[in-house]
């Protein structure tokens, strides 16, 4: 049976570690360090991620609060309040809640955000950081799923790595990282030999990859795109997936991308979901608020 990569423990365990260093920086008569979270709608899945980075704000000693907005709010709106939390210097980190309304261009609103307060690293110039192996903020999924595979000494020094999934803020980031060079300076790298694989890769090449792969990040939102059969014995498989199904009792529940019974049967390690990178995404993400305060004054307590 699989090692279960337990994303709850890890994230409480991180956050503790984070609360300490938080705790320490304030005694040292720094201010506490300050998230501003803009929530534009009303769809239920924002509410509910936003709430849970408020929650793990309070927890570590950051002072958060959610700009709550309504769906109507026009994109010269949004960016005038972007603004004012840019130029406020009480203000460490922001985050817009993605998705934002149709009406409003949301690459445009990722570019708004001073980089240098962009905890969710969506910003043109932080992605660009990322691609080179410079220091930045990086995409606070992408980061959990790293810090997963280093806390459980999962080895990836040229490793046959997947990453199903191409998205720009999630699985992009994630295969960067993994193929990365550690000796660069970003101290990210893990050195994997990395495939990408996508909606138009076709479903027998998917499977050849995945056999032969050490690693399998999946990051696609398909429920059971990953089965035992498309695994090797003994491979690591991060799920970064999350879908909301209906069983046929009517009951609602989140699952992620991999057929877990099945899977578990063979991996040598696997993240469940829910419990495996939601909770370490959203510490991860107070993570990046903490290196922005600490950025600011030009100390670190992490380094
Ligand atoms: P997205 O819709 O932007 O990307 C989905 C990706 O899946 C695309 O790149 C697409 O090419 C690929 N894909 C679709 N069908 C495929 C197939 N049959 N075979 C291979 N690849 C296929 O979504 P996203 O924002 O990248 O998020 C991906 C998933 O991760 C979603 O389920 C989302 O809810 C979840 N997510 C989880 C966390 C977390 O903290 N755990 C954070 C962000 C997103």
């Amino acid at each position: 049976m699989a090692q279960i990569i337990d994303g709850k423990a890890l994230a409480l365990e991180m956050k503790n570690e984070l609360k300490t260093q938080i705790d320490a920086w304030v005694k040292l008569g720094h201010r506490a360090p300050t998230l501003r979270c803009i929530l534009v709608g009303d769809d239920p899945a924002s509410h509910t991620y936003v709430n849970n980075k408020i929650q793990a704000a309070i927890y570590v000693g950051i002072d958060a609060q959610t700009i709550k907005r309504s769906k109507d709010i026009s994109e010269e709106q949004l960016l005038a309040e972007i603004e004012q939390l840019n130029a406020d210097a009480n203000v460490d980190g922001i985050l817009v809640q993605l998705p934002v309304p149709e009406t409003i261009n949301e690459r445009k609103i990722c570019n708004a955000v001073a980089p240098e307060k962009d905890v969710d690293g969506f910003h043109v110039s932080n992605v660009g950081k990322l691609c080179l192996d410079m220091p930045t903020l990086v995409p606070a999924t992408s980061l959990a799923v790293i810090q997963m595979l280093k806390r459980y000494n999962i080895d990836t020094l040229g490793r046959n790595a997947v990453v199903i999934g191409r998205s720009k803020n999630v699985a992009m980031p994630i295969a960067m990282m993994l193929h990365t060079d550690k000796r660069h300076d970003s101290g990210l790298g893990m050195d994997a030999t990395v495939t990408i694989c996508h909606r138009y890769t076709p479903k027998d090449q998917l499977e050849f990859y995945c056999r032969h792969a050490d690693i399998i990040v999946t990051a696609t939102g398909i429920p059971k795109l990953i089965k035992a059969d498309m695994v090797k014995p003994g491979a690591t498989i991060i799920d970064v997936g999350i879908t909301k199904v209906t069983d046929e009792n009517g009951k609602s529940r989140l699952v992620g991308d991999v057929d877990f019974d099945e899977v578990s049967k063979i991996a040598g390690a696997l993240t469940p979901v829910p419990g495996g990178v939601g909770p370490v995404t959203v510490t991860m993400l107070m993570h990046n608020t903490f290196q922005v305060a600490q950025s600011r004054v030009g100390k670190s307590l992490t380094a």
